[in-house]
């Protein structure tokens, strides 16, 4: 099997999804049903990665299959992304209790299944969803969601500032091998645009019961705008890469 052939990847994804799928690095393992490891193309452009797993997904074992699963599912297709051309998880595999945001010792345990997957995907992009991914992702940067979505940057990996050393890999669990100098380079510099997480628009823009309309704020709007330059980005990288293929 040939290194970082699709095929390869989805061994080494699935070889990753059967040690965590027992994972006990923090104390969600106690009240979840189902760790929700991640889906989708093994090679995909566009990585999005949302906060945690809510009721439907931890009862399935699946990403994005509740409301907001839904809405994202929408979203996309409304932009004509699609669905089997994205990969899609969460910063932590496991649901909290009454969907509580993330505490730092579970979002720091669960790191490391984070970094593996973009480590083997290896997207030309990823779309941090929400305020807690991208504060996360882009660490050291005090942003937040409703300012930064849809502003395209680059980010060091996370994981040089979280481990504080000179090549961040002192997280237990990381598959980066050291001899790979190359592919660790790229891994830790990567592209990076954030959208709001559909849950939040699902709030945002909702029905009023008491005046019986339904009020939008323009969030979902301003997502699948951003959502559409989104994939004319990724059809422009595609273009430049046959470009250059072609005049090689
Ligand atoms: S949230 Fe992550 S680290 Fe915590 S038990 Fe679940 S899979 Fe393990």
């Amino acid at each position: 099997m040939e290194k970082w052939s699709d095929e390869w990847k989805r061994d080494q994804l699935n070889q990753l999804r059967t040690e965590w799928a027992g994972c006990k690095r923090c104390k969600l393992c106690e009240t979840r049903k189902n760790v929700v490891f991640g889906e989708g193309n093994v090679s995909a452009d566009i990585l999005f990665i949302g906060e945690a797993p809510g009721k439907e997904e931890d009862i399935s074992g699946t990403p994005f299959c509740g409301d907001s699963g839904n809405l994202f599912h929408g979203l996309l297709l409304a932009t004509k992304i699609k669905l089997e051309s994205v990969f899609i998880t969460n910063l932590l595999g496991c649901q909290p209790p009454e969907n509580r945001h993330p505490q730092r010792e579970e979002r720091d345990a669960c790191l490391a299944r984070v970094f593996n997957i973009i480590y083997l995907i290896d997207p030309l992009l990823i779309v941090p969803m929400g305020d807690i991914a991208l504060k996360a992702l882009a660490k050291g940067r005090d942003w937040a969601i409703t300012e930064q979505q849809g502003e395209l940057f680059s980010s060091p990996h996370p994981s040089f500032k979280i481990a504080g050393d000179q090549n961040g890999l002192e997280i237990p669990g990381l598959i980066f091998p050291k001899n790979d100098e190359a592919k660790r380079k790229h891994c830790l510099e990567y592209d990076m645009l954030p959208i709001v997480h559909p849950a939040f628009i699902l709030k945002e823009d909702s029905f009023d019961s008491q005046t019986k309309k339904f009020e939008s704020k323009g969030w979902a709007e301003s997502t699948v705008l951003i959502l559409n330059r989104i994939r004319q980005l990724i059809e422009q990288i595609h273009t430049e890469h046959e470009n250059v293929r072609r005049h090689a």
